[in-house]
């Protein structure tokens, strides 16, 4: 059995969805499951409904809300779906008019909570994939319509909640059984879950990846095939750098630190549940079907080059925190950490000396209150608009000269931070942000002037 995920570009319209028909027919003796994302930006432009509607502009809101709902239906009857008063089309109404009471209770109120933020952007997950499990049906694929939100358990941390791994597995085994067995392919909905009490959450933007990995973790998929709109992993960003390579071959190590760092292909924690269960992991074009993507592995695969490649990650603040108090003194760190912890607020790069730390916050929502808490300890200031660049690979502690290689390329380019954590899987600088195109550059041509065929295409 294999898990197919579909991103919001690969369902975005009716010729997408005719080409995930298509990828599943393909498939079928795999016995795929599909996963799926709101179709192209819907997540967006309902949350933008929501927002709108919060601040009192009930009726522009409505209008959003009514185009949202001409796209799915246009699509839909382009494939033939919800052109009758069938299950589909009065689902899709049940669905526009429960947002629309939403709208009107956010115009009333005023002010939009987290949980019903979650609470709006479900319908997206919910509206491709009810228009998917019928298109399936219609094509000759005997599918079964699933709701997440019976399986994926979370915690109530709305907007960004964490899925409950053990209630969650267990869930998904018990849920998905009965239509494994019927032969059917279950139609899943990506990013949604629900707390203990039934409430609807989401798992983070970007989040159906992570649902397709803890689904595949849980029935012990042989593969999870994330279907984007790019060739794969490539060795940078190439909209900044005009000829980064694609990846064949990369292992979970380096794939997790690169979707960490920015590479926009994978949700960072997507990773995590296929590792456990060392299920590979493909990166897939869904306009180009027959490309062979990248393949993310748990096998370290031989390479020439020193790195796999560079990532970046914009719109950082490092905190530094001085202290005398800190030298030759224990438990300092600690101290820090807990702040952070208490303000679940997570840190990504740290560099310390006998006095000071400096760190790294993407986030930046609690930090005046989390400054506040640190002062208690140390001096502490605070500099915005710095970039993460980092070279990943799984070679990088072993390869003689490679801070060298970095170091060169950066030498025009001042250096605020420099890490290279105990896992040796990157090494990591900090400059400002204006700086990133052209240290990206300088990196990529320093390490990617040749490529090994093996590895990158
Ligand atoms: N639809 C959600 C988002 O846009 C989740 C996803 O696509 O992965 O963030």
């Amino acid at each position: 059995m294999i898990v197919c995920k579909f991103g919001g570009s690969s369902v975005q319209d009716a010729d997408a969805l005719m080409r995930l028909a298509g990828i599943i027919r393909s498939q079928r003796e795999q016995k795929p499951i599909v996963v799926s994302s709101a179709m192209g930006k819907t997540t967006n432009n309902l949350l933008e409904v929501a927002r709108t509607a919060a601040q009192g502009k009930k009726k522009e809101a409505l209008d959003l809300l009514a185009k949202i709902k001409d796209r799915h239906l246009g699509e839909a009857r382009k494939l033939g779906i919800a052109v009758a008063e069938d299950q589909v089309s009065e689902t899709i109404n049940t669905y526009f008019k429960e947002m629309r009471d939403l709208v009107r209770g956010l115009a009333a109120l005023g002010e939009l909570t987290p949980r019903i933020t979650d609470a709006m952007a479900s319908y997206g997950e919910r509206l491709s994939t009810l228009i998917i499990a019928r298109l399936l049906e219609n094509e000759g694929l005997p599918a079964e319509l699933m709701d997440a939100r019976e399986c994926i358990i979370t915690d109530d941390r709305f907007t960004r909640a964490a899925p409950l791994f053990d209630l969650t597995e267990a869930a998904i085994v018990e849920q998905f059984r009965p239509v494994l067995r019927s032969g059917k392919i279950p139609v899943f909905q990506g990013f949604i879950g629900r707390t203990r009490d039934g409430i609807t959450t989401t798992i983070g933007r970007g989040g159906s990846d992570f649902t397709a990995a803890i689904v595949g973790a849980a029935l012990d998929a042989e593969d999870i095939q994330i279907w984007t709109d790019v060739d794969g992993i490539m060795t940078t960003d190439p909209h900044m750098v005009e000829d980064a390579r694609r990846i064949r071959v990369i292992s979970f190590n380096e794939a997790a630190e690169l979707a960490y760092f920015g590479a926009k292909v994978l949700h960072p924690a997507t990773i995590i549940p296929a590792v456990r269960k060392k299920i590979p992991v493909h990166v897939l074009n869904s306009s180009k079907p027959d490309h062979e993507g990248t393949l993310i592995t748990n096998e370290a695969a031989c390479c020439d080059n020193p790195i796999k490649a560079i990532a970046y990650k914009s719109g950082i603040t490092v905190v530094n925190i001085t202290s005398t108090r800190m030298f030759m003194a224990y438990g300092f760190l600690k101290k820090i950490f807990e702040i952070f912890e208490q303000y679940k607020v997570p840190v990504d790069v740290v560099a310390t000396s006998e006095v000071s730390v400096s760190l790294t916050v993407d986030e930046t929502s609690n930090l005046e209150d989390i400054v506040a808490d640190l002062r208690k300890i140390g001096e502490v200031n605070i500099e915005g608009s710095k970039s993460i660049v980092c070279c990943v690979g799984d070679n990088v502690r072993n390869v003689p000269g490679l801070p060298y290689i970095a170091f060169s390329a950066l030498r025009d380019i001042r250096i605020q931070m420099i890490s290279q954590g105990a896992s040796a899987i990157n090494i990591t600088f900090v400059i400002d942000d204006d700086q990133i195109p052209k240290a990206v550059r300088k990196l990529h041509d320093a390490f990617f002037q040749k490529v090994d065929p093996r590895i990158f295409e």
